[in-house]
């Protein structure tokens, strides 16, 4: 059967709304973006004299100085395009390990705005790393022409190729490729994400064979959902937008809908509204008329178009959430129907942090308490969603039952462990900044800023050394600082033995033992 699904650029608008009226996104170029001079007010303002290390500050992008890549890295050749950036293989030179490096030109970084929606980006993927069915963040450099985002390297092509090389699927292969879609929209919620630019040609597969794993990538479009707030502003590509983002007024279950628009394309390889324009695309899909009429659907099972019908219900408010995607019955019969639990990153943090020293715990704390609001959106968004009583505080039954909806099988003693472990006052519950403090990225840490802040809080008189002094009155305030606990830091952390912390030896006790365990490489 014939295949009409054709590659889909993103459009990006105002509220206003006029592309969508006009109608002509599909062919639009991209957004056009320049230097903004006025950028560097807001830069992070980075301590001057931190001891020994002084970062330059710079009118730079990523808040930090220029930096080649080709003296990290080795670009190879190019394995795919977007409308925003440009995708190389890439080579880490010191170790030999395979990447790719995603380029965005500069001269597409327009407006101030550009320049936020592309740290949103990067701030996105560093959150949602960690999850196996999300492409794993590596790191950013900025040169003078473009921004670099390496990542884990997907060998295994776009979705969208593979769908075009098969033509539409069996029933249990879709269940088993809209399970892994469901699940990243799953995460992405859970963690206070929405995509917002879900389609075949932003699902990656790890490698070639028929067992590869689908991953997630192309955060662009994404934000951190705010709770209660209506999204207005037209992003996706015309095939999969939901019809309240046409109007104006959505939240994330526009991200279901394109799920489903996925899914009826794995089913019968054509989508279910297509028009010659753009404008004919958005009527058919405000209209809503779903065809299982034609050649496949008579042959299809009623459960799967149950499911389609659940995930392209025009209103939002009615349309199946991504949990009740999981469990419905198609999805339960369909594919491999292998329950694996998710392996959540929220999970491999706590249990990190779990294992750190007192010290290490406090500073974190501190850190925490000094991150912008901007930078704990997607924190703060889970802290609610397992907070389900609204109480402030998250109890070891929240706990438990949170980690299961993200997955985790845990047994109640690993849960009583990972609640004590979080609860650094010892009050029996987790509060707010706790939760924070436990399951933040540790990519934090190597920010030289939140370091020299958690350092200088510590020491108190500005010596340049945390004394034992100190250390016993820091802990003290959160009730704990016994002698021997305050004893063993220090013996611990004092590698010259001078019986005191120095700025060098917080450093590497901060940064030691935080590589993600959960690493694909
Ligand atoms: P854009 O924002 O421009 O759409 P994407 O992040 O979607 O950028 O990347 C563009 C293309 O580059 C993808 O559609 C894919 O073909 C390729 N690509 C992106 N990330 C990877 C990766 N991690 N491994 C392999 N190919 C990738
Ligand atoms: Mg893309």
């Amino acid at each position: 059967m014939g295949i009409c699904v054709s590659k889909e650029k993103p459009v990006k608008s105002n509220a206003n709304g006029h592309r969508a009226g006009n109608g002509v996104h599909h062919n639009q170029t991209p957004i056009q973006y320049t230097m903004s001079p006025g950028y560097a007010a807001q830069l992070p303002v980075i301590p001057p004299a931190s001891p020994k290390r002084v970062i330059q500050k710079a009118n730079t992008i990523l808040g930090k100085p220029y930096e080649d890549i080709n003296s990290h890295y080795s670009l190879g050749k190019e394995l795919g395009r977007g409308q925003f950036g440009v995708t190389h293989l890439c080579t880490d030179i010191a170790t030999g390990q395979q990447y790719a490096c995603k380029s965005i030109s500069k001269r597409k970084l327009v407006t101030k705005s550009d320049k936020e929606d592309i740290r949103r980006e990067i701030q996105i993927m560093q959150h949602l790393s960690g999850q196996s069915n999300i492409v794993e963040f590596k790191g950013a450099y900025e040169d003078k022409q473009s921004v670099h985002l390496v990542m884990e390297l997907c060998a295994g092509g776009e979705l969208f190729d593979r769908i075009i090389a098969k033509g539409h699927y069996s029933e249990r292969a879709a269940a088993s490729i809209c399970r892994s879609i469901v699940k990243v929209v799953q995460i992405c919620h859970f963690m206070g994400v929405m995509h917002r630019d879900l389609k075949p040609e932003n699902f990656l597969l790890s490698d070639k064979s028929e067992k590869a794993l689908l991953k997630a990538t192309d955060f662009g479009l994404s934000v951190f959902i705010e709770e209660g707030k209506v999204y207005k502003d037209l992003v996706g590509s015309a095939y999969y937008v939901a019809p309240e983002v046409l109007r104006h007024r959505y939240g994330k279950e526009a991200d279901i809908w394109s799920a489903g628009v996925m899914l009826y394309i794995l089913l019968s390889g054509v989508p279910p509204f297509w028009a010659e324009t753009d404008k004919g695309i958005f009527d058919a899909i405000v209209r809503g008329h779903i065809d299982f009429d034609s050649k496949p659907w008579p042959s299809i099972s009623n459960s799967a178009k149950d499911l389609v019908c659940r995930m392209l219900t025009q209103d939002p408010k009615e349309r199946i959430t991504a949990a009740e995607v999981l469990d419905h019955p198609w999805m339960r019969e369909g594919g491999d129907a292998s329950d694996k639990p998710i392996d959540s990153a929220v999970l491999s943090r706590m249990k990190q942090f779990r294992a750190m020293n007192k010290l290490k715990k406090l500073a974190l704390k501190v850190i925490a308490e000094n991150l912008s609001t901007e930078e704990i959106q997607g924190l703060k968004a889970m802290f609610t969603n397992m907070d389900t009583d609204n109480s402030g505080t998250i109890t070891y039954e929240e706990l438990k039952t949170g980690l299961a909806r993200l997955g985790s099988k845990l047994t109640e003693t690993e849960v009583k462990q990972l609640m004590e472990a979080a609860d650094v006052d010892g009050n029996g519950t987790i509060d707010y900044i706790e939760f924070i403090t436990a399951t933040m990225h540790r990519h934090r840490l190597e920010r030289e800023e939140n370091l020299y802040k958690a350092f200088q809080y510590f020491d108190k008189d500005n010596s340049g050394f945390i004394t034992r002094d100190e250390l016993e009155t820091a802990m003290k305030e959160y009730g704990m600082g016994d002698p021997a606990t305050i004893k063993e830091i220090i013996s611990e952390v004092d590698s010259d033995n001078d019986g005191r912390i120095n700025y060098e030896e917080f450093c590497t006790m901060m940064r030691t033992g935080t590589q993600r365990p959960d690493r694909l490489f």
